[in-house]
C-alpha cells in the first residue's frame, strides 16, 4: 500500500473494530477480532490504512479498499455475520 503505520495495538474496544488516528498514523484494534477468522482481522487493518490516504468513507475511500483488498465486501459481511453483543459496530 506504500504506506506505513508508526505504532498500533490492541484494546478492549465496546463499539469500534478499530481506530486510526491519523496524524500520528496510530491504529488500534479490538481485541475481539482475534475471534474472527482472519481475513476479518485484515479487512479493519486494511480499512484503518486506507484512513491514512483518505479520512473519510466516501467513493475516494473505497476505491482504495478495491484496490487493496477486492474482497473486502465478503469479509465485512463475514465480520459482521456474528455478533459480540452490540448492535452498531463502526470502525
Ligand atoms: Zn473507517
Amino acid at each position: 500500500m506504500h504506506i506505513k503505520v508508526s505504532e498500533f495495538g490492541i484494546k478492549k474496544m465496546k463499539t469500534k473494530w478499530g481506530t486510526c488516528n491519523i496524524e500520528a498514523k496510530r491504529i488500534w484494534l479490538n481485541l475481539e477480532l482475534a475471534k474472527k477468522p482472519i481475513q476479518c482481522l485484515e479487512f479493519i487493518i486494511v480499512h484503518e490504512m486506507v484512513h491514512l490516504l483518505e479520512r473519510k468513507h466516501n467513493d475516494r475511500f473505497i476505491a482504495y479498499m478495491n484496490k487493496y483488498l477486492p474482497k473486502w465486501r465478503s469479509y465485512k459481511e463475514e465480520l459482521n455475520s456474528i455478533p459480540v453483543g452490540h448492535a452498531e459496530w463502526e470502525y
